[in-house]
């Protein structure tokens, strides 16, 4: 490990006019001890941003040399901006962090200290904290769950995407190509020694959350999708299980119908009910399908995860290279 090492700090915005300046002025404090050991980079990821946020991190640049910034395009989603800037941090080891002030800069310095005692991965586990909000608390456990059932990750419940990480996780990561990204299962995929550190998240400062219950929603699906063939055996489980229930239904509702009142009537009923069970299990079955076809689909045009407006770090235009070839991370200053 260099003695004189760089450290990178990503910071995806968007929409974050307000609080900007708040979170840089925490940032700036905080890492203020590491300065000592440390060159320091910080590199704001405008995520297409249509209010000030371009500006106020246009005036950041200006005025610390330390700060370095890339503006997308227009708005490629969270996941896409992390992406960004991993993709362009120089340092040996980078730190990414949300800029709304809800990861506390503050834990910093222990993510780099653990990052010095040779761990590759230093994760954040969120506390759960009343501050969240309950159902991002409860969608968010269930969530996890599930996912540490259907897949074969280790997947850290809580996990967030504030975390340190060294060089050669960084470029490890940077070679996974894959359109829909979950970063927090890719890192876990990778592999290295992981350490973890507890801590509390704080209300948002300024703004709104960006996650939509929708984006929440797509989010969950590209973790679970990504990392999961569990969705289609479950969807084929219970098809099978509701034919052979309408199976039966109808043949004990034929047997034991006949004889009553109105016999072809109620047994056409039970006919109608299975039949509509059936159709259910089918449509569900071929959506599920689907989803992952839509994903292959998106895989197989090999668009880039995000495109370049400008930046202090590379010519406009710049794109991640396509699937096919060799991944080399950018460093051009
Ligand atoms: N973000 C982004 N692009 C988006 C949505 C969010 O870069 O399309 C950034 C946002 O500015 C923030 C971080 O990602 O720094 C987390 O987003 P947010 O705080 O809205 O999510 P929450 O904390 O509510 O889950
Ligand atoms: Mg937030």
């Amino acid at each position: 490990m260099p003695t004189t090492a760089t450290l990178s700090i990503v910071c995806p915005a968007y929409q974050e006019e307000e609080v900007l300046p708040l979170f840089h002025a925490a940032l700036v404090a905080a890492v203020e001890p590491l300065t000592a050991e440390c060159d320091l980079e910080i590199l704001y990821v405008d995520d297409g941003s249509r209010d000030g946020t371009l500006g106020v991190i246009r005036q950041l640049a200006a005025a610390d040399p330390r700060v370095r910034y890339l503006s997308l395009s227009r708005n490629f989603g969270h996941q896409a901006a992390l992406t960004a800037g991993l993709e362009h941090a120089r340092g040996d080891a980078v730190v990414s962090l949300d800029s709304d002030l809800q990861h506390p800069p503050a834990l910093i310095p222990e993510l780099v200290a653990r990052w010095r005692e040779g761990f590759d991965v230093v994760l954040t586990i969120r506390a759960d904290d009343a501050r969240l909000g309950w159902f991002k608390r409860v969608s968010s456990r269930v969530f996890y769950r599930v996912l540490a059932r259907c897949s074969d990750l280790d997947v850290r419940p809580a996990a967030s995407d504030f975390r340190l990480m060294s060089r050669a996780a960084v470029d490890g990561l940077l070679r996974l190509q894959e359109a829909h990204r979950y970063l927090r299962g890719m890192v876990q995929w990778l592999g290295f020694r992981v350490a973890e550190v507890p801590f509390r998240p704080e209300a948002r400062r300024a703004g709104v959350s960006k996650y939509t219950l929708r984006r929440m929603v797509r989010f969950a699906l590209d973790g679970l999708l990504s990392f999961s063939p569990a969705p289609v055996r479950v969807v084929v489980g219970a098809g099978l299980a509701v034919t052979v229930l309408s199976w039966a239904a109808s043949v004990a509702a034929t047997l034991a119908l006949f004889p009553a009142a109105e016999p072809t009537a109620r047994v056409a009923v039970v006919g109608l009910t299975a039949l509509h069970a059936v159709g259910g299990c089918l449509l569900a079955a071929a959506g599920v399908i689907g989803e992952y076809l839509v994903r292959i689909y998106e895989q197989a045009k090999g668009r880039p995860v995000y495109v370049l407006k400008e930046g202090t770090v590379d010519a406009p235009g710049a794109v991640i290279p396509r699937p096919a070839a060799p991944h080399r991370p950018s460093r051009a200053a």
